[in-house]
């Protein structure tokens, strides 16, 4: 009797932009309900994840680590043991990748959520993840998420997720916080900001020679019904506005520039060209590529 297999392969691919390798780690998959959509009806959304195939609100969650000039950065690191059991896998994925978490020298966040900064501590032991890393991030993140008088005005599952759960994410690293407004954070990565989901969401736009890829950070949450729709926002959305127009100017300058994109929501590897659609967008998923 020869057994069925029980794991998915491991989650891990490369993909060259110029002399920049960048793996995508999965961290797996994160299941919620449609009803957290802002500007659209449940009828209209839940009949464009039905048209595309989709189990209502699946959401990838992806990290990316960053092989450049010999130095190794890790952007995200997922949801940890925090959240659902079918997400959390960015340490094993790393390591399945050859990588091991103490030759990571900075992580990277997009922003302070648990699904991206879940990941950077062990949340039963209070022990970093990454122990020889600083922690990088806009400097509006921790302005935001650390302090008391924003949390006040939260609900309650804002306080608990969002406000208590990232303070205790953070701090094993207090000592090696380096906070940006925007420009180069890292070798062949600059930071350009895209507020609103986030007081400090930021994208990073990976350089090297003619090359680029844009990493978009939450532009987009489910993907399909916001690519048709950008005005589509998500209910834990900072400012939905601003969010709003933030996914419009980077949906604008991927189009326009014809750029290669992937983000922490887009279907595991993620990497897609942005076209225009009507009035809206659609995402054509990259060609499998050579790592080297
Ligand atoms: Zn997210």
């Amino acid at each position: 009797m020869i057994n069925a297999p029980q794991q998915q392969i491991p989650g891990v691919y490369h993909r060259r932009v110029g002399d920049i390798v960048v793996t995508a780690i999965s961290d797996g998959f994160l299941d919620g309900t449609l009803e957290v959509l802002r500007n659209i009806s449940q009828d209209e959304a839940r009949q464009i994840v039905t048209d595309c195939f989709r189990p209502a609100r699946r959401t990838a969650v992806n990290a990316f680590l960053i092989h450049s000039a010999g130095r190794l950065a890790l952007i995200e690191t997922g949801s940890g043991n925090y959240l659902q059991p079918t997400a959390g896998k960015v340490l094993t994925n790393i390591k399945a990748a050859g990588v091991a978490p103490t030759d990571i020298e900075a992580v990277l966040l997009t922003h302070m959520h648990p699904d991206h900064s879940a990941g950077l501590t062990d949340m039963a032991t209070g022990k970093p993840n990454y122990p020889n890393a600083e922690l990088v991030m806009h400097q509006r993140e921790p302005e935001h998420w650390l302090d008391d008088a924003r949390m006040v005005k939260g609900s309650d599952r804002e306080k608990k997720m969002y406000f208590q759960a990232g303070r205790e994410q953070v701090a094993p690293y207090k000592d090696r916080w380096r906070l940006f407004k925007e420009g180069e954070v890292f070798p062949g990565i600059t930071a350009i900001p895209r507020p609103g989901h986030t007081p400090g969401h930021t994208t990073f736009m990976i350089s090297s020679g003619k090359e680029q890829l844009l990493i978009w950070g939450d532009t987009v949450h489910v993907p399909e019904v916001q690519t048709a729709r950008p005005e589509v926002c998500m209910d834990f959305d900072t400012d939905q506005d601003m969010a709003a127009a933030s996914r419009r100017k980077v949906f604008d300058m991927a189009a326009t520039d014809r750029l290669l994109v992937t983000g922490m929501h887009l279907h595991f590897p993620g990497f897609a060209h942005l076209v225009r659609n009507g009035t809206g967008y659609r995402l054509i998923p990259a060609a499998w590529e050579q790592a080297l």
